[in-house]
């Protein structure tokens, strides 16, 4: 590091502190000095404020990350305005929402939002309650948060470091560099994690999956995605617990730390002027240090340990509006890789989701996952800007990929036996599942009590359970618990219950 370079880290860490603890300003104030804010510069007051967007993205003009605080707003309705200069086609800002929070956790849409001549504007009904605002052109996910959810992963008993991280996941650091708003950026952690049952890794070679989140420095819906997979992965979930035992995940958060720490749009700080999502092959990573540390730690980890072949390969990603016109899936349709049970899986869990023929031929991610990982679906996943979804629908994507895997990968047991946690025998824990699932209708599946595939969780699902333990005839394994006879006296208060109750 040069003197020069030193200065400029200081000047950029104490801003960077500045505005994380400063009190509440009187006077209205906005800035995106911050991880993952994204503002070039702002003017107006508190009826009228014009906002002027980084048009940092390598490929084409305009702005597309936004996300800055507001201070001194409360009481305030003001009208925000941006030139529609958009990156990737203003027209895909006609149906956009742009979100606010006061806490930087629980996020609205604007009542608002339009194109109108050169500028797109969004606006409220009524006015702010409070005298902070986060204003943010989608649910953000800062490199915080990454690091943040990486130790929380890492804490469960169901994911470790890989084999090229230390203790706490750290693969590799991105380089400093200085950003297009003249900041230096400080090295950020890159990370890495595996999640499987570690006491089956003796067992038979184990399914892989590789899934990667980020590189698209803005595109945070897509990692918000990931962590729904993630959290369902580690989950008490009993189907999770199967997966685990049959499948090892190696998950790669952090992508692009740099450029989602500094609030790009889509390059890393690194390289401004290029696509990240191009670069994946050792030949051409050679200066670019921070898809180098992933490239070269997914080497490792994935193509050395035993059963050479990854299942599937998933990047996730968020798009703009457009076609096909919602959540999609860039897929090799014609080698056939969206005929995969998993992929057909999910697209029955989640009808929103398309597919599009995969025609790129550069080294993008997927390709990566392609050719030197030998993967056997590769995946670019986009979720969808724009469309008025909570979270929850993000989180609840990302589950049904781990569903998915489960249902296509795990044997399921016989529909017609009480097995309903799938464990190879009928007993005490099926009877908690029956107890409490017992009054669902219409929807219930064979996981959650229904024998009988009515899709209710019902009497006849409990008699039979009953008959099934109660006789302790062996359903599928030699091990098949015996209840006690206390058990069995309270499995009969319970049917008796449960007949009143119909
Ligand atoms: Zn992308």
């Amino acid at each position: 590091m040069t003197l020069r370079q030193y200065i400029l880290s200081l000047a950029a860490m104490a801003l960077v502190c500045c505005s994380a603890t400063h009190p509440a300003y009187a006077q209205l104030n906005l800035f995106g000095n911050f991880d993952h804010g994204s503002l070039q510069s702002w003017s107006g007051d508190l009826n009228t404020i014009q906002l002027v967007g980084r048009e940092n993205h390598p490929t084409t003009s305009g702005w597309r990350w936004m996300y800055f605080q507001a201070t001194g707003v409360n009481g305030a309705q003001p009208n925000f305005s941006i030139n529609q200069s958009f990156a990737g086609g203003n027209s895909a800002l006609n149906n956009h929402e742009m979100v606010y929070s006061y806490d930087n956790e629980n996020w609205l849409f604007f009542d608002n939002n339009q194109r109108s001549g050169t500028l797109y504007s969004f606006s409220n009904n009524s006015t702010f309650t409070s005298d902070e605002v986060y204003v943010a052109y989608a649910q953000p996910y800062s490199y915080g948060r990454s690091a943040t959810h990486t130790a929380q992963v890492l804490a469960s008993p169901w994911a470790q470091p890989t084999s090229s991280g230390d203790t706490n996941g750290v693969i590799g650091k991105t380089p400093l560099a200085i950003d297009d708003l003249g900041r230096l950026v400080p090295q950020k952690d890159i990370f890495a994690y595996r999640i499987t049952n570690p006491a089956t890794d003796s067992a038979t070679p184990k399914r892989k999956v590789v899934i990667t989140t980020g590189v698209h420095a803005g595109e945070v819906l897509g990692t918000h995605t990931f962590q729904g997979l993630v959290d369902w992965l580690i989950s008490d979930d009993s189907r999770a617990a199967r997966l685990r035992d049959d499948v090892e995940f190696f998950a790669y958060p952090t992508m692009n730390a740099a450029g989602r720490f500094a609030g790009t749009s889509r390059s890393t700080v690194e390289n401004p002027n290029q696509d990240p999502n191009g670069l994946w092959h050792p030949s051409l990573w050679t200066t670019h240090a921070d898809i180098r540390a992933n490239g070269e730690a997914m080497l490792a980890d994935v193509v050395s340990t035993p059963g050479s072949t990854v299942d599937a390969f998933i990047d996730f990603h968020s798009t703009i509006p457009s076609s096909p016109g919602d959540d999609f899936a860039f897929i090799e349709i014609s080698e056939g890789d969206a005929d995969a049970p998993w992929w057909q899986e999910l697209r029955t869990l989640q009808p929103n989701v398309e597919q599009v023929e995969s025609t790129g031929t550069n080294w993008t991610t997927a390709n990566f996952g392609d050719l030197l990982l030998n993967a056997d679906v590769d995946i670019t996943f986009e979720t969808q800007f724009g469309k008025s979804r909570p979270l929850s629908h993000y989180h609840t994507t990302g589950e049904n990929f781990g569903i998915a895997f489960y249902n296509a990968w795990v044997q399921v047991a016989n529909p017609d036996e009480a097995d309903f946690d799938e464990d190879g025998d009928v007993d005490s824990s099926d009877l908690a599942t029956w107890q409490q699932n017992y009054g669902l209708t219409s929807t219930a599946t064979h996981f959650q009590g229904d024998t009988t595939a009515d899709q209710d969780v019902d009497g006849a699902d409990f008699l039979t359970w009953q008959q099934q333990s109660g006789n302790g005839v062996p359903v599928l394994a030699a091990n098949t618990v015996v209840p006690e006879p206390s058990t069995l006296w309270l499995a009969a208060c319970l049917f008796a219950v449960a007949a009143w109750r119909r």
